[in-house]
């Protein structure tokens, strides 16, 4: 099932990281979302409202260089992937992929078709792309039917 919703400015953005902040807060299992798009096109800023949603304070950079960054919030383990600079997927088992997609961590992953075949399926994918003003974008969401619902309550207000 999918859903495509259209985003004026970097403001709609943080509504909608935010609303899916609030929705991810009340899971207790692990969910893991893929962010896909071109350079640009709002993968980080995504990533880094819906972090400070959940809580965290400070700085979200951009894990281009590192692959991953983890955070720690409310007891929940975060790993936000960048995998742009990977040169193969199969880097990511001598990382130990697994051990991150597990319990209940949540996950985002940029880039999620650099680790194409190795990485397990997102429950959640996003894929912005640049709409025809500087500011517009449109996501493109697709999951289970349930994630899109919840979710477009929110996003379709
Ligand atoms: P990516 O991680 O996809 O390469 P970034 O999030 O690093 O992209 O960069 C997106 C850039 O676009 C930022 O400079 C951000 O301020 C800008 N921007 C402009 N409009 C939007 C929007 N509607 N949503 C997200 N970012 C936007
Ligand atoms: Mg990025």
């Amino acid at each position: 099932m999918s859903h495509t919703i259209t985003i004026k400015n970097e403001a709609d953005t943080q509504i909608f990281a935010e609303s899916l902040a609030d929705f991810i807060a009340q899971q207790d299992t692990g969910f893991v979302i893929f962010l896909d798009g071109d350079l640009g096109a709002g993968k980080t800023t995504f990533s880094r409202y819906l972090l400070q949603k959940l809580g965290h304070e400070g700085a979200v950079k951009s894990p281009t260089y590192t692959l991953v960054e983890p955070y720690t919030i409310a007891d929940r383990a975060i790993f936000h992937f960048d995998l742009y600079r990977l040169g193969d997927p199969s880097e990511l088992e001598f990382m130990g992929i697994r051990d991150y997609f597990s319990g209940n961590a949540l996950v985002l992953v940029e880039w999620s078709e650099k680790g194409a075949g190795i990485l397990p399926e997102p429950d959640l994918l996003l894929s912005i792309a640049h709409g025809s003003a500087e500011t517009e974008r449109t996501i493109h969401l697709s999951g289970q039917p349930h994630i899109l619902q919840l979710l477009g309550a929110d996003v379709t207000a």
